[in-house]
């Protein structure tokens, strides 16, 4: 344990010092002499302990620093106490690292660590495998330089990452992987995981149901097919068979739209190139829409409003952009109380092309918002399958405007009505 040396400590040092030498002074006729030597000396021994602890920081290589001597002593001390506590830092951090670099080891992904300028700064061992890389040799390299493909270094330069990147693997083999990116601090870490399997099993899914609903088309054309010739007037007026061949022909219709539905959706799950984009004449479209819902609401005599832009038309792909604008306005007949009111819109909003269906139905509890564009789910599934829905609709809307760039918002309260409502990119507008 080492003494703090205080003011008053010094001030008896000095005068312990400078006291004998004034006496001496005095007796032999010399007091300033004396006193000049002292402080000469005093200066000297100061500057040495000085060069000393200099010496030390400069070129020593021993961690603890010299031996102090005197009022330097506490100095010296302090210095070899604030060393230790820095090997003992860097010692605990050190440790955290090490255990990080354990733990990310023991991740079953592949873990790369990236500067913000997508030089890696650490990897594992799984990156080295499922990637191709060299560590420590790639340390310091670029990324998007190691990874040759221009969809990796387009996502890494757009700095978006919410949705993953999914690639072929960059070694050639079959496999695909997936690249998430989370940025922290200044860093990136990258995630890659092989999704070769789960791919696998959504084409099976996908293979499974375009098949299914291909496959089903022909037996229910011959089914339909005869139930048209046997129709009221080849067959007796019998009053069950005619109730049973209402029911069969309404159902092979359902069935028939079923089927189609799958196959629309499933024709959508594939690539689509935007060249395939035509100028579309939304107006027109939605006039044609308009015909076909009249004698949908011969019955239910909604009014319905309409705010359309007749100059307003669009990039994309007609025959999807029809079925996302009919579905919002069939479901609109459909599914609100008679005699409702709703309000169709086309127009620019907010410099994009702003599409959407007002109603004042009963609303949509917000349970059941999220849910809506999920395969076959419906609200009501005994007066949707009354309406001949089939819960497809609003599933391929969220297709057709994915594949368009857009979202469908929905908005509604319960007992006041829904708006279902999308935009498009300001790119896919054309005005006349
Ligand atoms: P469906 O073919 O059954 O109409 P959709 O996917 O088009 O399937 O719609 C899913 C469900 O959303 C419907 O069953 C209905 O319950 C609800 N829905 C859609 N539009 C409206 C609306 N305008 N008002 C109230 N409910 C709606």
């Amino acid at each position: 344990m080492f003494r703090v040396i205080n003011k008053r400590t010094l001030m008896q040092r000095l005068f312990i010092y400078f006291l004998p030498l004034s006496l001496i002074g005095v007796l032999i006729g010399a007091p300033f002499l004396l006193l000049f030597l002292g402080t000469a000396s005093l200066l000297f021994w100061h500057y040495k302990q000085l060069y000393r602890l200099s010496d030390w920081l400069h070129n020593q290589k021993s961690f603890n620093p010299p031996e102090g001597e005197g009022s330097w002593e506490q100095i010296f001390d302090g210095i070899y106490r604030l060393q230790h506590r820095h090997r003992d830092k860097r010692n605990e951090l050190a440790g955290l690292i090490k255990r990080f670099r354990e733990g990310a080891e023991a991740v079953p992904d592949a873990v790369i660590v990236l500067q913000k300028d997508l030089s890696i700064v650490w990897c594992n061992k799984l990156a080295v495998h499922v990637l191709g890389l060299e560590w420590p040799g790639d340390s310091g390299q670029r990324l998007d330089n190691l990874i040759r493909h221009p969809k990796f270094a387009h996502y890494m330069q757009a700095n978006d990452y919410y949705e993953p990147l999914e690639l072929d693997s960059p070694l050639g083999t079959e496999q695909m992987l997936e690249f998430r990116v989370m940025p922290y601090e200044t860093q990136l870490m990258v995630v890659v995981r092989d999704v070769t399997e789960l791919k696998m099993l959504e084409q099976i899914r996908k293979d499974f149901v375009a098949n299914v609903s291909h496959e089903l088309r022909t037996p229910l054309t011959v089914i339909s097919g005869y139930l048209e010739m046997m129709d009221a007037e080849s067959m007796p007026p019998l009053g069950v068979w005619g109730k049973a061949h209402g029911t069969m022909s309404e159902q092979c219709q359902r069935m028939n739209a079923l089927v189609n539905q799958l196959l629309i959706l499933s024709r959508m799950e594939g690539p689509r190139k935007t060249e395939q984009d035509e100028l579309v004449d939304v107006p027109n479209m939605l006039k044609l829409i308009l015909i076909q819902t009249e004698t949908l609401n011969i019955d239910k005599k909604h009014v319905i409003e309409l705010d359309i832009d007749q100059k307003l038309f669009m990039f994309g792909k007609v025959e999807e952009l029809r079925s996302a604008f009919s579905n919002l306005i069939f479901n609109a007949i459909h599914y609100i109380p008679e005699p409702g009111h709703i309000r169709i819109v086309w127009k620019i909003k907010d410099a994009e092309p702003y599409f959407a269906v007002y109603d004042n139905g009963d609303g949509i509890a917000p349970e059941h918002i999220g849910r809506l564009t999920e395969r076959f789910y419906r609200v009501d599934q005994a007066r949707s399958r009354k309406t001949g829905g089939s819960g497809l609709g609003l599933a391929i809307t969220k297709h057709v405007l994915s594949r368009h760039e857009s979202h469908l918002d929905i908005v509604s309260k319960v007992g006041q009505g829904s708006c279902f409502s999308f935009s498009f990119s300001s790119e896919r507008v054309k005005k006349f």
